[in-house]
């Protein structure tokens, strides 16, 4: 078998088996297929797709493990929620302890930042001292003493994904729906998981811009999560415009901590309760989404949410004074205000700009060798809907070196689109449920 073979079979629609599947895929795991064929056969897949069964064959070789995780004799339901990718999303850091404070046990494999998106681990890294690197044995004793424990793949979990996603990201090769769904599965399939929540971003700022892609790709997540016999939900989600405000590592972990505090951005604090309330529902904690919000509501008001989280910080090394403190959070030397250039109502913005403006201040990465600033970023302060004078502050950017400082200022001019009165409708912020 060579791979140039396969890359040409999938560049002309062909399909693969599952045998070939394992030999491109293991093959580059063990090094033995480099980079550039395996970023070629990525573009093709980009544009060809997949058939039902070569992602089948995908998900499968990608979640194979040398020492897969076995969570069984945990007392309590195992349960996990994951993204597929938006800007100012930092729903992971609120509702993972949340979930884990009610009773559940939260093993979260995630990602770093994707294309103009935000990871998990990037922002849980901006706390100083957090350890996403755990070992496998320090990852279940954390899980076992606070319920929760957070690392990102590693050569035992998702060893495929630690390689592939990084590679996608510096080679355009993350939007494609089949990709998106072997990503994410590979990961919450290795976490020995009882229930499954997925947030499907649908809008400007995701990767799947249309609702029609964003059902499709919700689709093959729940019917692969149901596959492997995990209950799977997926939430259509808007992404029309960032969630929050801010966008960028550490600034996302205060607003987070905003939200666990009681109070937050009004859509990030609902986007967090319904996520809980289904996570509670797949994990058999409450008997139904209204029941399990009303749970998650009281996890938050009560403190215990927040104050697992900040058991969670300190089992994983992290400083657990920026929990009272969050200005120990990193901190840019710089702040640029953008001011709105007319009078009007913001009436939508192209979010994905947004997202980039964050990446090129140094929130992502351009190259996979590229370190990420923890405290840049922007704050959004005026979202769909709000009426703006002339002058008056649109977005904060954060910033350290100077470098980039103008694109990321065009492109929050660029994303914004103004008109003289207001929208006629404002599209709600979960969109569908796909199988509940
Ligand atoms: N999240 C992931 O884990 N993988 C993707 O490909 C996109 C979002």
């Amino acid at each position: 078998m060579r791979a140039v073979d396969l890359i040409r079979r999938k560049r002309d629609g062909g399909e693969l088996t599952p045998e070939e599947m394992d030999f491109l895929v293991s093959g580059y795991v063990r090094g033995e297929i480099p980079d550039y064929q395996m970023a070629a056969w990525l573009m093709a897949v980009v544009w060809r797709g997949l058939s039902r069964t070569e992602l089948a064959s995908l998900v499968e070789v990608m979640r194979r493990s040398p020492r897969p995780l076995r969570l069984r004799h945990l007392p309590g339901p195992r349960v996990d929620k994951h993204s597929t990718g938006g800007v100012g999303d930092k729903t992971s850091l609120v509702v993972a302890p949340l979930v884990a404070a009610a009773g559940a046990y939260v093993p979260m494999v995630s990602g770093r930042a994707l294309g103009h998106t935000g990871g998990t681990l990037d922002k849980l890294e901006s706390i100083p001292g957090f350890n996403t690197r755990l070992t496998l044995e320090q990852f279940c004793h954390v899980l076992k003493e606070t319920g929760c424990a957070l690392i990102g793949q590693t050569e035992e979990i998702a060893p495929a994904d630690r390689l592939l996603y990084a590679l996608r990201d510096a080679t355009a090769t993350v939007e494609s729906p089949y990709l998106i769904c072997a990503s994410i599965m590979s990961k919450k399939l290795s976490e020995d998981l009882d229930g499954l929540v997925l947030d499907v971003k649908t809008g400007s700022g995701a990767f799947l811009k249309s609702e029609a892609e964003a059902v499709f790709l919700a689709e093959l997540l729940v019917e692969t999560g149901r596959r492997a016999g995990v209950r799977t939900v997926a939430l259509l989600t808007d992404m029309d415009q960032p969630l929050g405000q801010s966008v960028g590592n550490a600034l996302e972990v205060a607003e987070a901590l905003e939200v666990l505090r009681g109070g937050g951005p009004a859509d990030l604090r609902e986007l967090c309760l319904e996520l809980a309330a289904w996570m509670l529902v797949v994990a058999g904690l409450a008997g139904d989404a209204r029941e399990g919000r009303q749970q998650a509501e009281r996890l938050l008001e009560s403190g215990a949410a927040l104050e697992k989280f900040r058991q969670i910080i300190g089992c994983q090394g992290g400083d657990v004074r920026v929990v009272d403190d969050p200005d120990r959070l990193p901190r840019t030397r710089h702040q640029l205000t953008v001011p709105s250039p007319r009078d009007g109502v913001v009436v939508a913005m192209d979010c994905e700009k947004i997202g980039l403006a964050a990446t090129v201040l140094g929130a992502g990465r351009a190259r996979k060798e590229d370190a990420v600033d923890p405290a840049v970023g922007l704050v959004v302060h005026c979202k769909r809907g709000d009426s703006v004078a002339a002058g008056q502050p649109l977005v904060t950017l954060h910033y350290n070196a100077g470098e980039h400082l103008e694109e990321a200022r065009r492109l929050v001019l660029e994303s914004y689109r103004f008109a003289d009165t207001a929208p006629e409708q404002l599209q709600p912020l979960v969109r569908r449920i796909l199988g509940a």
